[in-house]
């Protein structure tokens, strides 16, 4: 026994991990504390409605001018890491151009995603 209880109660209680005190948000669904980026609640599972929702990295204005210049060599889709569907459409020259020319609508409307399924960051 070289180690004293008493010395071990005294440590302060650790705090790495712990959110800012001041930054933190309350779960609407059930008052829990939580991150204010965080997606969903960590106690119930309810998603954050307050979180910015999860964009790309990759950016719109890059993913509207590969696909207006090199659309049908399916550059824009190798840029959001469509890999599979860059490479059909570099073979199919975007589709004869249909299909690039309708990824070049869906990325203007905002409709495209990217290689994870989210949204292109405007
Ligand atoms: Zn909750």
């Amino acid at each position: 026994m070289t180690e004293s209880a008493a010395a071990v109660a005294t440590r302060p209680a650790p705090s790495v991990g712990e959110p800012e005190a001041g930054n933190l948000i309350f779960c609407t669904t059930c008052g829990n504390k939580m991150a204010p980026n965080a997606a969903a609640c960590p106690k119930c599972g309810a998603p954050n409605a307050g979180a910015a929702p999860r964009t790309s990295e990759k950016g719109f204005l890059p993913a509207v001018l590969l696909c207006f210049f090199f659309g049908v060599f399916g550059f824009h889709r190798f840029y959001v890491g469509k890999i599979g569907t860059g490479v059909l459409q570099l073979l199919t020259l975007g589709g004869l151009g249909i299909w690039s020319f309708i990824d070049f609508i869906m990325i203007l409307v905002g409709n495209f995603k990217d290689g994870d399924g989210l949204p292109l960051k405007r």
